[in-house]
């Protein structure tokens, strides 16, 4: 037994808290009419969700609220509050892990509405969802209400099909299958705006990649440029240092030299400038010379003076001697003053040596003077005379001798000052000519040196020019390449310095920039990021795409599953209660025949119409309006012992019987839990009614009865009746009661 008890409070006629206690498989609740019986299993509809207050007997939700009875009445209720315990050990709600469950239903005067699970409040659909599980359905297949015993057979073939659907349990898969369609349509929505989102995104994608691509090969060439580069500069480095150490070195020796060169100029040239005062020294020699002509024609002069002097003397001591030897012999001797005076012009005829006149002059008048007194002495007197003369002769010898030994030291000192002054020129002329000689060695080799140095300047020059290149391109290199391209290792060891090699290096180089600025691919690493971006969202989207894909054939085949175990369980269910429908029929009849039909609906159906579930699998290309419809559910009675056939011909009786009977059937192949049936009985006779209460006593093996009537036979079947009364004021009162006193009570 799965229900425990039903408590209201507020709900319609119940004012005050009321409960019934579901203790037996079969609750009778008698009572006289409008005492508020039917009441109770509009209770059990209200809680479990209706929301057709309609069917409920009402225009408003507040209409469910105990709104004051007559004079004696008490006030009106704010809320009808309606709790069905069930008992759960057996997990009829599986899914909770209580006991003992209680579903409530609370509504307010403002219409609003409460739902709670074991006191806690959930929304409607959470008691819907539950309620299904436990075979406890909304459309109250189990919940006959007053009066509509036959409303499974007036109803159309499609009600009918959902009715008995809902009864075999079928409404669940149902529901499974159009959530299922549900989610198929959203998911199918999902793709379209997946696949629109990949479409925007693959133009997009497809530009990126090529840019990506461009950016690779940039990279790539980059790549190869840092390589070159690092090679280059290795290279390029290693050359302009060795190089300018090779200048350096080169350089300096000649440079040295240069600047030795330019003293030794300096020096040639002071020895070559200071040989500028040989003219002082030459006019010195002429002078010297002159002096020293001078000297020797007067020491010539002196020396021929002396030499006559001497002569004259010894002429005179021949005279002295031959006068002496006269004056023995001859004494006289006739000198000719004719000889004479021819000697003093031979004297005076000497004019031409203008510094001996002085003294030629003194000669001469001595020369007259001896005349004279020569013309008036006679032999005595001129020995006399001679030896005057000899001494006056002497005397001047004597002083002769003296000048000459004067000139003669004074030309020897001219003599040396001469030899010295020729012996220092002719040394100067040889420095001069070395001197010479040194200025145009010294030039020559300094235009040599200046060539070597000018050259190597030259390549100094180069050489800086190549490492202010150097330092352009490293700039260059970091700015296209990054610092990467201007880090190298230098080389250290020494080797040769291929230029030829290198300048292809260069040519490389200057090929590759151009490819890399042809390459056009700014931004590298925004448009790596970017493609990396869209490409993993759009691989996030194709991944979304195959589980969209992955989850729709899901969603198909669950909702094929579900359509064949709807279908096969719907058909299996009708041929059980087709079984089961005879059964009771032939109970109830004695006979005949008895079934449900599954038939195609053939009347045109509006579109309206279309809120089958039936439909939302079928073929969208199918014409609403065709005429094969889905599947319905027809009832084909055959009584016996009568011709008529079909419901229509049916008695009210009869109709109630056959209701009845298919009743009994589906629930006896797909038991609810519970079955409320309200004065299903009302219609029958005494020996029909005690087919019913055995069928009842049958039914209720399978399911807990609560049955509402007026009907002895059936209340005989009750293991627990209520008795329902209302007082004057208006509220329902509810006693358990003995059997004997409910067919009392019930009138
Ligand atoms: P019968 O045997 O004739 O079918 P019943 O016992 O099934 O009668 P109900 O139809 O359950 O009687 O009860 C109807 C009674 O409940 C009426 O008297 C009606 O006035 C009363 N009732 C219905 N709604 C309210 C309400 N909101 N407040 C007060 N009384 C109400």
């Amino acid at each position: 037994m799965y229900l425990k008890s039903l408590e209201l409070s507020g709900f319609k006629s119940f004012a005050k808290k009321s409960t019934l206690h579901f203790t037996s498989r079969i609750t009778g609740i008698v009572g006289p009419n409008g005492s508020g019986k039917s009441n109770t299993a509009e209770a059990f509809r209200f809680v479990l969700g209706e929301q057709s207050i309609k069917s409920l007997r009402g225009k408003r939700g507040e209409d469910m609220i105990w709104n004051g009875g007559g004079e004696a009445g008490s006030g009106r209720a704010n809320r009808a509050n309606a709790k069905l315990v069930f008992d759960n050990t057996h997990k009829l709600f599986p899914t909770i892990d209580f006991d003992e469950v209680t579903i409530e239903r609370v509504v307010h005067r403002d219409n609003s509405n409460e739902y709670l699970l074991n006191g806690s409040q959930v929304r409607l659909k959470d008691i819907i969802e539950l309620l299904a599980g436990a075979h406890i359905g909304a459309t109250g297949h189990h919940i006959i209400s007053q009066g509509e015993a036959d409303r499974i057979l007036s109803a159309s073939i499609r009600e009918r099909r959902e009715m008995i659907e809902d009864a075999l349990g079928l409404k669940m898969y149902q529901w499974k299958k159009l959530e299922s369609i549900r989610k198929l349509e959203r998911t199918e929505q999902n793709m379209k705006e997946v696949e629109s989102l990949r479409r925007e995104i693959t133009p997009h994608l497809r530009f990126l990649k090529k840019q990506v691509e461009k950016v690779e090969k940039a990279e790539e060439l980059r790549r190869e440029l840092i390589a070159l580069y690092k090679e280059y500069f290795r290279e390029e480095e290693y050359f302009i240092r060795i190089e300018k150490e090779r200048i350096a070195r080169e350089i300096a020796g000649p440079r040295k030299e240069l600047a030795e060169l330019e003293l030794a100029l300096e020096k040639a040239k002071t020895i070559l400038t200071d040989s500028k005062n040989k003219d002082t020294k030459s006019d010195s020699i002429i002078a010297l010379e002159e002096k020293l002509a001078r000297t020797r024609i007067e020491k010539d002069t002196i020396m021929r003076e002396l030499g006559r002097l001497e002569g004259e003397m010894h002429a005179n001591a021949r005279v002295i001697e031959k006068e002496k030897e006269k004056q023995k012999r001859d004494e006289f001797k006739t000198v000719y003053v004719k000889d004479l005076e021819e000697v003093v012009q031979s004297i005076e005829s000497l004019r031409s040596i203008e510094d001996a006149r002085t003294l030629f002059t003194e000669v001469l008048s001595t020369l007259k003077g001896f005349i004279a007194r020569h013309r008036s002495a006679t032999d005595s007197a001129l020995i006399a005379e001679a030896e005057q003369e000899i001494a006056s002769l002497s005397r001047n010898r004597n002083e002769l001798e003296a000048k000459l030994k004067g000139i003669s030291d004074t030309e020897s000192a001219v003599t040396k000052e001469y030899n010295d002054l020729k012996g220092a020129i002719e040394k100067e002329k040889d420095t001069n000519r070395e001197a010479e000689k040194d200025v145009f060695r010294i030039i020559a080799r300094q235009n040599e040196v200046r060539t070597i140095v000018a050259k190597l300047t030259q390549e100094s020059g180069i050489c800086m020019h190549i490492e202010a290149e150097f330092k352009r391109e490293a700039g260059e290199a970091g700015m296209m390449a990054g610092r990467d391209a201007v880090t190298y290792e230098k080389i250290s060891d020494a080797h040769h310095s291929d230029r030829v090699a290198q300048e292809e290096r260069h040519r490389k180089i200057e090929r590759n920039k151009i490819r890399l600025e042809d390459s056009g691919a700014a931004g590298g690493s925004e448009v790596l990021k970017e493609y990396k971006e869209t490409e993993e969202r759009d691989a996030f989207l194709a991944r979304e795409l195959l589980d969209l894909e992955k989850a729709k054939t899901e969603l198909l085949t669950l909702v094929t599953e579900l359509d064949a175990r709807i279908d096969f369980e719907f058909k299996n269910g009708i041929l059980k209660i087709n079984t089961e429908f005879q059964k009771y029929f032939n109970l109830m009849f004695g006979g005949g025949r008895a079934e449900l039909v599954v038939v195609k609906e053939t009347k045109r159906r509006k579109k309206s119409d279309v809120e089958d579930l039936g439909d939302l699998i079928s073929d969208p290309n199918e014409d609403a309006s065709e005429e094969s419809g889905p599947e319905g559910l027809d009832v084909n009675v055959n009584l016996p012992r009568k011709k008529v056939k079909g419901l229509m011909m049916l008695s009210g009786g009869e109709r109630a019987l056959t209701s009845i009977a298919l009743l009994f059937a589906i629930s006896q192949v797909n038991p609810p839990p519970f079955i409320i049936l309200d004065e299903t009985d009302a219609a029958l006779d005494e020996a029909n009614s005690k087919k019913y209460g055995d069928m009842i006593e049958n039914l209720s093996k399978h399911s807990q009865l609560i049955l509402i009537t007026h009907n002895r036979e059936t209340m005989s079947r009750a293991g627990v009746l209520y008795g329902v009364t209302m007082g004057g004021d208006g509220a329902s009162r509810l006693l358990s009661i003995a059997f004997e006193e409910a067919v009392a009570v019930a009138k």
